[in-house]
């Protein structure tokens, strides 16, 4: 698809619309204290000469919490965003954030992504577009026009929702073909992830060689983790290092193949600020641990936990690079709760949720993994007739190296079949079912599989970020980006 440029513009500028406080905003509260004042962001325009934007896709606060409870165990310290509060020495401001969408109090990720990637709430599934057609243009765009680098790094594919929310412009955030091409179009500097199967001839529907299209505009592609530490630092980079989504850090540990075809979320967060901060007017990154989104709507808690850990030693490497410096604005957050799984109260006193919770630690591989195990995929209604009941529970039992009752196994072998019924229809799937089961042994439950209505942390460090309220909302922030980069005036054109 072409660029839908030239249908932009209902008249009114991005300025005018904050002035004018009274507008209503659909899915949300309306509230002055959730906008962040224009005078107010006016006094940091320009100080901020790179933007980065962390966001762990889909944690709810069970998420960070859980995350922190298994590190503190395993490796004796907190993840880093908690470190981040804990310790003293460090500067930051916090808030809750809202980040209904404007069709739903509940947003997807890809009208969250685009409420900060281009400052409006716009319906679920759209990308950067509003309900009329308006095309909005992106931050990613925005600072490119600025002169500054622009990048993206995910553990998704790369033409996924989070990412394009910042880059991209589609009427639906499946349009990933679509969305790889526009990439193609608007020069990015640098494009970190999965997704293969959008950019190559052999996987694209419409057998186009997006590689070779990248490659005659002076792009060096990498495919592996070995390529994209040898690749030099002067062209612009595109590395995709899966067909689909990277696979999950906990299965990623457990395969010597995978570790060397496949570079971690810190690894390509360092490469991205290595090569952008070669840019003397700065540059934008976003960073997203995009799988703790998908471990939460399988119910998969050691999925979703090990990769939250994952995403937090990528914030390590963001931590490390603003240490000495104070031009760089940092904002790290969530796009909305997911399942909200939460550790809970087991035994007399409470006293065996910690033994049950550290069973956790044990765990080899995720739920996806199990599920390869005999071809099950997702989004299938049921199993193969052909899978024993026999085989899903030896691997799940090797899985989670967790013995289950016959009862338990017979549970989710009709789960797989179809069949289970639960009272709430959203935990009939069978991650739900099997994550129902596992909760009788490492006391995590989730209260859905799908996203929810919380509003997210968010905590942000360096120029600009001490004006967000305690609760803002989530349009505030693209705001608060294109002040403190001093790049209103590119946002408009
Ligand atoms: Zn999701």
């Amino acid at each position: 698809m072409s660029d839908l440029r030239n249908r932009n513009g209902n008249g009114i500028s991005r300025l005018d619309f904050l002035k004018s406080s009274a507008l209503a905003v659909g899915g949300g509260i309306v509230g002055s204290r959730m906008d962040i004042p224009v005078e107010k962001l006016k006094k940091h325009s320009g100080k901020a000469k790179n933007v980065i934007f962390l966001v762990s896709d889909g944690m709810s606060a069970g998420t960070l919490t859980m995350a922190d409870l298994v590190k503190r165990e395993q490796q004796g310290e907190p993840t880093w965003w908690i470190n981040l509060y804990e310790n003293p020495d460090r500067k930051f401001n916090r808030g809750l954030m809202d980040m209904a969408s404007l069709d739903s109090s509940v947003t997807d990720s890809a009208a969250a992504a685009s409420s900060w990637g281009c400052g409006y709430r716009i319906n679920n599934d759209s990308v950067n577009l509003g309900p009329g057609g308006e095309e909005y243009k992106t931050i990613l765009e925005i600072f490119r026009d600025a002169g500054k680098s622009t990048g993206l790094v995910t553990t998704t594919r790369i033409t996924h929702a989070t990412p394009s929310g910042f880059s991209a412009n589609v009427p639906a955030r499946g349009m990933e073909d679509e969305i790889a091409e526009q990439y193609s179009e608007r020069d990015y500097d640098l494009l970190l992830g999965g997704g293969r199967r959008h950019f190559s001839a052999d996987l694209r529907d419409d057998g186009k060689d997006l590689y070779q299209v990248f490659r005659e505009k002076g792009y060096s592609i990498v495919q592996t983790r070995e390529e994209l530490h040898r690749a030099g630092r002067r062209s612009k980079l595109l590395g995709t290092f899966n067909d689909s989504h990277l696979p999950y850090s906990i299965d990623h540990q457990a395969d010597e193949e995978l570790q060397r075809s496949v570079p971690t979320l810190s690894e390509m967060t360092q490469t991205a600020l290595d090569r952008l901060e070669q840019n003397e007017d700065g540059f934008i990154l976003q960073v997203e641990g995009g799988r703790v989104d998908h471990g939460a709507h399988d119910n998969d808690a050691a999925g979703m936990i090990y990769d939250q850990i994952a995403f937090d030693d990528a914030v390590k490497v963001v931590m490390d690079y603003t240490e000495d410096r104070d031009d760089t604005l940092v904002i790290l957050t969530t796009d909305h709760g997911n399942a909200n799984p939460g550790l809970s109260a087991h035994g007399p006193g409470y006293r065996e949720s910690p033994k049950m919770f550290r069973t956790l630690h044990q765990y080899r591989h995720s739920f996806e993994w199990v599920y390869n195990q005999f071809g099950y995929h997702w989004s299938h209604d049921s199993i193969d007739d052909s899978v024993s009941e026999n085989q899903i529970r030896e691997a799940l039992e090797y899985a989670t190296q967790t013995r289950i009752t016959d009862e338990e196994s017979s549970m989710i072998y009709k789960a797989f079949q179809g069949e289970f019924r639960a009272p709430y229809r959203n935990r009939e799937d069978p991650g739900a079912v099997m994550a129902g089961v596992l909760a009788n042994y490492n006391g995590v439950y989730f209260i859905s599989t799908q996203h929810t209505a919380d509003y997210v942390e968010i905590a942000a460090w360096g120029p600009g970020s001490e004006e967000i309220p305690a609760f803002v909302k989530n349009t505030a922030l693209f705001d608060l980006m294109v002040e403190a980069a001093g790049v209103r005036r590119y946002a408009e054109g």
